[in-house]
């Protein structure tokens, strides 16, 4: 089957039969908007793809070594999401690898089709598996896939086939609300400690993980392909709305400020182009360091704002109701994340001096 054959009822079907634990992930993800059920690949550079799933932004690694995953999208994207990685995974084994990049003037920059690759899947070359999943949060829309995606995968220890490794930094799971335990096939197989982990050399390029302390949430990983110069960034930065802050799950403005300066000192600009260092976001369009630098210089912006505004001894009601967010709602204001949350969470989370 098809990514174009199959409907959205289909999908919604598939996904009721699957087996008790996927459900319970199922539920807590809400069905993605109508219109916004396709999933999108992007080439961005080297190995690594881009794939837009329903809203979310999930990032490929495919070549020798299999397929590396940052993020699954939500759990009703994933039997879409598993036949685009099927169908673009048999593309890349095909035609070899690594792919030239997609941004610049030269290159010209576009979805990718299958069609693309007619020619030289005459003849397809076995796909290679799903290794391994890295979560950079555990927020339903970028962990609901897990379990499906994870089975359809297939890693080893030691000469025992296992499913695709899941691993997350060690905070990411634990906000799970008790009344909805996480599945044990959903959860990090491998959870790290501490600032940074480094994967194996993986697809000829160094994989890197970095801890982004109390920023989205206080689990919040941001993965660093260090060959292809490409970042997965997860919520910390998000092209379609105002970050996302979840205090509950020990998130921040100051943690966010933190994670967006750290893009910044990691990022390489193109000289007078865009390029450089590739950065892609949890949500929204595909970005580099300029881009990473407006929003930065915004939510930095805002955060002085309320910052300001409580040192004047406003009230948060007061703050939601001074608009201050007012000339930038129109880029960022326009989601189900609503300025007025986007404040409370900057208010709760500010190191500012609350009397
Ligand atoms: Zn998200």
């Amino acid at each position: 089957m098809t990514m174009k054959t199959l409907t959205a009822a289909a999908a919604a079907a598939a996904l009721l039969a699957l087996p008790g634990h996927a459900n319970v992930v199922a539920q807590r993800q809400s069905a993605p908007a109508p219109g916004n059920d396709v999933v999108r690949v992007l080439p961005v550079r080297g190995n690594i793809w881009m794939i837009n799933a329903g809203g979310s932004n999930i990032v490929a690694s495919i070549g020798k070594d299999g397929v590396l995953l940052v993020d699954t999208g939500g759990a009703a994207m994933s039997e879409k999401l598993l036949a685009a990685l099927q169908q673009l995974n048999r593309a890349v084994t095909a035609t070899g690898m690594p792919q030239k990049s997609c941004v610049g003037v030269v290159q010209g920059c576009s979805w990718w089709n299958s069609s693309t690759f007619l020619p030289a899947t005459a003849a397809p070359a076995a796909p290679k598996p799903i290794v391994g999943i890295v979560n950079t949060s555990f927020d339903a829309d970028h962990m609901g896939g897990n379990v499906a995606v994870s089975a359809a995968g297939r890693s080893h220890v030691g000469i025992a086939p296992l499913d695709a490794w899941i691993m997350a930094h060690e905070k990411a799971p634990s906000h799970q609300p008790k009344s909805s335990p996480l599945p044990p096939a959903a959860g990090p197989s491998e959870a790290y400690e501490g600032d940074s982990f480094k994967l194996n050399f993986f697809n000829g390029e160094g994989v890197v993980l970095w801890h982004m302390p109390a920023a989205h949430t206080d689990g919040d990983t941001i993965v660093q392909f260090r060959g292809s110069e490409v970042l997965a960034a997860g919520d910390v930065l998000n092209m379609t709305s105002y970050p996302v802050i979840d205090v509950e799950k020990g998130g921040s403005i100051d943690g966010v400020v933190k994670a967006l300066n750290w893009i910044l000192d990691v990022a390489v600009v193109e000289h007078m182009m865009e390029g450089g260092t590739l950065i892609i976001p949890g949500h929204g369009r595909l970005t580099d360091s300029a881009d990473v630098a407006y929003y930065r210089d915004m939510v930095t912006i805002m955060r002085d704002r309320v910052r300001a505004a409580v040192k004047k001894g406003m009230t948060l009601q007061q703050i939601k109701a001074a608009k201050i967010t007012r000339d930038y709602d129109g880029r960022f204001g326009k989601t189900s994340y609503t300025p007025d949350m986007f404040i409370e969470a900057v208010y709760k989370s500010c190191s500012c001096a609350k009397s």
